[in-house]
């Protein structure tokens, strides 16, 4: 008879899809350990916009894709945690904006009325009275509509520390070497060999070093890289993408306040994609312009920007675009997951748990030397302004 492992199942990462697997299989009744080699959030999470896609960007070229079916659930499922009725108590989480906005400008308010009037986004989206536009994009010259859609955003650091908090004594620092025994998976890590019935790694980018030991070639992941732009001391604030003639968002803004209370814009969309090319003067430039085009009545003298470069990090595709929906590679007792937004962190965990044994019953093994991970930054704390 082989002894039970430590864990039934331990965990690589402290993003947003590690945490919320943490929690899930916690529930469930697993035991189970986190382990963090950097610190929670350091990846994407933190680095994110954190709205809770429910699809309609990827709906805006008229076609419901497989990506925005799968994300049409998650709103909902979200701000049922959120309000303490659903899979994961989310109570201490914050909300940063009840509804993300799409504007149009002027000159293509008609064709997007058509489309956001249509039967397929019908119940999803609310055409704004311009008394009810935000301060930001009271603008009528420049700005033909703005609709509410069903997405809201969450303050991703509180959502971070609200996680960490929920099994804080199962989630633990250090760099695992990981071997699969076959009959548990081995990790050596600060100083200790812990055993576990499954490896689910959930490390972002940090997953494809792990790509080797399955077996499996480089190109079974991909990078997405962008050059997210920053606006300190932000005008007025603001959660919306502004889409133009492109099936992508020329901006998708969203406000985070810093820890001293200042309001910071992160400013993504074609901006951040086509910023990958330029320097940090060239974006900084190129967003003045755009925003001087965009929503010239908006005052940015008080403000200094900062641009900050990371991967999105996800399973591959053959087109190397973004994958419909979660990824998950798995050989033996090791699993590589990614979930490819944070809205579908639930999705990831509903696949995880979909294909695990029943939990053991064993006894959750505990490490009381053995110390836990900090909670990174967000990006916004520590770039220099300019
Ligand atoms: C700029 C930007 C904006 C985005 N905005 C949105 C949005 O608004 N809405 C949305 O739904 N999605 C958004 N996304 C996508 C979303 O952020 C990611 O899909 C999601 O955060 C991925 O989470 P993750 O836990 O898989 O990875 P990560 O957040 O990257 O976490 C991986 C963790 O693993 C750790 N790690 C790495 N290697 C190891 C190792 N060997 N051992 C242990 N730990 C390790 C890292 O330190 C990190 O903490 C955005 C992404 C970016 C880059």
């Amino acid at each position: 008879m082989t002894a039970k492992p430590d864990v039934d199942v331990a965990i690589l990462g402290g993003g947003i899809a590690g945490l919320w697997l943490l929690a899930r299989l916690k529930r469930a009744g697993y035991s189970a350990l986190l382990i963090e080699s950097e610190a929670l959030g350091a990846g994407q999470t933190l680095a994110s916009q954190g709205i809770i896609h429910g699809g309609l960007k990827y709906a805006i070229d008229l076609k419901l894709g497989q990506d925005s079916a799968m994300l049409a659930d998650m709103p909902a499922r979200w701000r049922a945690c959120l309000n303490g009725s659903g899979e994961i108590d989310l109570r201490g989480a914050k909300l940063a904006a009840e509804h993300h906005l799409f504007w149009a400008r002027r000159t293509l308010a008609s064709r997007v009325a058509g489309f956001f009037g249509s039967k397929l986004v019908r119940g999803r989206v609310d055409a704004l009275e311009q008394a009810n536009w935000p301060e930001a994009l009271r603008d009528p010259e420049n700005v033909g509509a703005v609709y509410a859609l069903d997405e809201c955003v969450l303050d991703t650091s509180s959502l971070v520390a609200t996680l960490a908090q929920l099994h804080a004594g199962c989630i633990k620092a250090g760099r695992a070497q990981v071997a699969d025994r076959g009959n548990h998976v081995v990790l050596d890590v600060a100083g200790r060999s812990v055993t576990a019935g499954q490896l689910i790694s959930t490390a972002g980018a940090g997953n494809e070093a792990l790509l080797p030991q399955l077996g499996l070639p480089a190109r079974a992941a991909q990078r997405r890289p962008l050059h997210q732009l920053l606006i300190e001391q932000a005008p007025v604030p603001l959660w919306a993408h502004c889409f133009d003639t492109s099936d992508k968002p020329r901006v998708t803004i969203t406000t985070h306040r810093k820890q001293d209370g200042t309001l910071v814009w992160n400013v993504g969309g074609l901006l951040a994609e086509n910023g990958v090319q330029q320097s940090e003067a060239e974006l900084i430039a190129a967003a003045r312009k755009e925003f001087a085009a965009l929503l010239p009545k908006l005052d940015f003298s008080r403000s200094r920007f900062a641009g900050f470069r990371v991967d999105r990090a996800e399973g591959a595709t053959a087109d190397g675009h973004k994958p419909d929906g979660p990824v998950l590679q798995r050989k033996g007792r090791i699993t590589l997951a990614w979930p490819t937004k944070l809205a579908l962190a639930p999705q990831l965990a509903d696949l995880v748990l979909a294909d695990l044994p029943p939990p053991s019953g064993a006894t959750q093994a505990d490490w009381p030397d053995w110390a836990a991970p900090a909670i990174a930054p967000a990006p916004w704390e520590t770039v220099s302004w300019k």
